[in-house]
Order: structure tokens, then C-alpha cells, then sequence
């Protein structure tokens, strides 16, 4: 594995069992690296499966109907990541990778406030006290931005608007100094303004902490300001993957030089 790679997915295959026992497949066999410290955009139409791809990579697809092709591999600092299991798993979810999703609500705990639950990951992870654990939480709340910090770490999660509690699960996200971000349409449900706000914050902190990201998204119009690579996908396929200028500007694949000139 080239030294400069975090990630490398090879051979990733997933099939989903139906309930009369057919499956269908998700992903057929994709391979793409993420490189250290840099933002790859995983780019494709809805259903395409870019959100299946970063579950089987932290191990959330359910197991009940979830089929893995054994040939498929994810290495992460050379470990598979798709044969970690207990105490290892945790500890890779919780430090290693990191995830925001596109609802924040979806994983913030409503009866908690948003300080406590930011508190509760860092007590969790990286063995702080409370007390402690709550003060770190109000400076991660303030380095991602949000007002007036120290009041709002005492609010519950439905007291802020939807971009504050992006916010917040990206404080959460960055707590443990993750070396990976998996950002899976994290601003789709924002408004357009706050969109640009929220990637140009996750642009600035992997700058900052130099970890790499992983942004999903469906919008090949986010991708050339925000993204370093672009890995383009169709029907569980790869169909072109290169550097933003090598695809922005050279497009070999007829899928993507069809995507670009559906851009606004
Ligand atoms: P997207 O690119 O929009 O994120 P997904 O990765 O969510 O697409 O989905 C890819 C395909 O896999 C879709 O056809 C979807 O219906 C199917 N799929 C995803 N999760 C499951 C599941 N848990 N059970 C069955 N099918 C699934
Ligand atoms: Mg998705």
C-alpha cells in the first residue's frame, strides 16, 4: 500500500438479500483509495451506491440482509477494516473514523444537550473526566463556529437550527481528532447559503487537523471548490475516478461528461 494512502477499498462487493431470498447487488466490486490528508468527493445519481459503500466501510450495513463478498477488502493503515470486530471495532468507529450524516437529528440524542453529548463522546473516547470533557466540548462548539458557544452547549439539540445542529455533529465528529471524516450528503437538507458555510467549515478543519474527508454527495456542483478527488459512481460501478482538474477538465467517461454538462 503506497504510504500516502489511508484508505483502500479493493474488490468491494454487496448484495442485499430480498425477502423471498434473491439478492440484489449494491455494490459490484469497487476499488478507490483515499489519500491522506485530502478531500475525495464520492460523486452519483441517488441509488447510485455511495451511501451503502461508506456503511460497509464502518461495518452499519445490517447484518440481517446484508450479503459481503469475501474477496472484498477495506485497509485502513493496514488493517481490514471489514474483520474488526468487538473492543477494535469501537475504537475505530469512535477515534479513527468519523461520520456526519445528511439529518443531524438522526444522531443527536433529543433528551441530551448538545454540550453533554459532545462531553459524553470525549469521557467515551478520550478518557476525560467531566468536567473536563465539558469545557473541551465548548471549545470544539467553538472552533466549528457556533454563536454564543457557551450558552448553547446547554441547549437540547431541537433549540437549534438545522445548519447549529450540523454544527454541533461536526464538533462531535472532530472530538477525537479522527484521521477520516465520511461526510454522506451533509448539507442536502440545508438551505443553499448555509450549504457553502458548512463545507467551507469542513474544508477548513481538514486543513487544520489534516485528516483526509470523504464527501458524498449527488452534487458534482459542490465538488470542484470542496474536493481534491473525485470518484465517480453509477449502479454500484466506478466509472471514472482522477484528481478534480484531471475529471473537471478531461473527462474520459461518457457518464461523467454527461454529469458535468447537467451542472448549473
Ligand atoms: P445512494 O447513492 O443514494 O447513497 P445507496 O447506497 O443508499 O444509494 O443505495 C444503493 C442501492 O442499495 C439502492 O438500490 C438501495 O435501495 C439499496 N439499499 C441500500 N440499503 C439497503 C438495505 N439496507 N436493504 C436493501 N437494499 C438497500
Ligand atoms: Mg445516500
Amino acid at each position: 500500500m503506497n504510504q500516502d494512502t489511508l484508505l483502500q477499498v479493493r474488490n468491494l462487493k454487496v448484495s442485499f438479500r430480498g425477502e423471498e431470498g434473491e439478492l440484489t447487488e449494491a455494490l459490484k466490486g469497487i476499488n478507490f483509495d483515499i489519500p491522506r490528508n485530502r478531500t475525495v468527493a464520492l460523486v452519483g445519481e441517488s441509488g447510485s451506491g455511495k451511501s451503502v459503500t461508506s456503511m460497509a466501510i464502518m461495518q452499519l450495513l445490517p447484518a440481517r440482509n446484508t450479503v459481503i463478498d469475501p474477496a472484498s477488502q477495506v485497509t485502513f493503515e493496514g488493517r481490514d477494516l471489514l474483520a474488526l470486530e468487538g473492543a477494535e471495532l469501537r475504537k475505530m468507529r469512535g477515534k479513527d473514523i468519523a461520520m456526519i450524516f445528511q439529518e443531524p437529528m438522526s444522531s443527536l440524542n433529543p433528551v441530551f444537550t448538545v454540550g453533554d453529548q459532545i462531553a459524553e463522546t470525549l469521557m467515551l473516547h478520550a478518557g476525560l473526566g467531566r468536567r473536563d470533557a465539558f469545557k473541551r466540548a465548548v471549545a470544539l462548539l467553538t472552533e466549528v463556529g457556533l454563536p454564543d458557544p457557551e450558552k448553547r452547549a446547554k441547549a437540547y439539540p431541537h433549540e437549534l437550527s438545522g445548519g447549529q445542529q450540523q454544527r454541533v455533529m461536526i464538533a462531535m465528529a472532530i472530538a477525537c481528532e479522527p484521521k477520516l471524516l465520511i461526510a454522506d450528503e451533509p448539507t442536502t437538507a440545508l438551505d443553499v447559503t448555509i450549504q457553502k458555510q458548512i463545507l467551507q467549515l469542513l474544508a477548513d478543519l481538514q486543513k487544520k487537523h489534516g485528516m483526509s474527508v470523504l464527501f458524498i454527495t449527488h452534487d458534482l456542483g459542490l465538488v470542484g471548490e470542496f474536493a481534491d478527488d473525485v470518484v465517480v459512481m453509477r449502479h454500484g460501478e466506478i466509472r471514472e475516478a482522477g484528481s478534480v482538474e484531471q475529471i473537471f477538465n478531461a473527462p474520459a467517461n461518457p457518464y461523467t461528461k454527461a454529469l458535468l454538462n447537467c451542472r448549473p
